[in-house]
């Protein structure tokens, strides 16, 4: 399957991983929209949202509390960060593999753009 993300997941194309389990892995984002921007990754495709199942429930659940621990490993617990997901076109998304983006170390502005 051409998907950038499982190339990433299977070491295949390198990235600044932050932490990895047997269900997930994090790392930097290439083009960082802030001073902290990770990326969590499940290591199985779905695409997008639209994709989920109920049996993925403990898997993105398991996705927003390890970017929560990594926000507050990182000292952005009290200040504050954003948890993203994007789907589809008018969200922005561009790769369609599911990622909770963490963003951090700047005032974010809200509605988003
Ligand atoms: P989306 O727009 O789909 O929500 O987010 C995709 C994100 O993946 C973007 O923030 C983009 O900068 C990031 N990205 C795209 N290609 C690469 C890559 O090759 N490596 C890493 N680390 N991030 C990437
Ligand atoms: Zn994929």
């Amino acid at each position: 399957m051409d998907c950038l993300f499982c190339r990433i997941v299977s070491g295949e194309v390198p990235a600044t991983k932050v932490f990895e389990n047997e269900r997930l892995i994090a790392f930097n984002d290439i083009n960082p929209a802030a001073p902290l921007h990770l990326l969590v990754v499940p290591r199985e495709h779905v695409a997008t949202l639209n994709a989920l199942e109920s049996r993925h429930d403990a898997l993105v659940g398991e996705m927003t509390r390890v970017a929560a621990m990594l926000a507050e490993e990182r000292g952005y617990a009290e200040r504050g960060y954003r948890a993203v997901l994007n789907c589809n076109s008018d969200a922005g998304q561009t790769v369609f593999h599911i990622h909770l983006h963490v963003l951090a170390g700047r005032r974010l502005g809200w509605p988003p753009g």
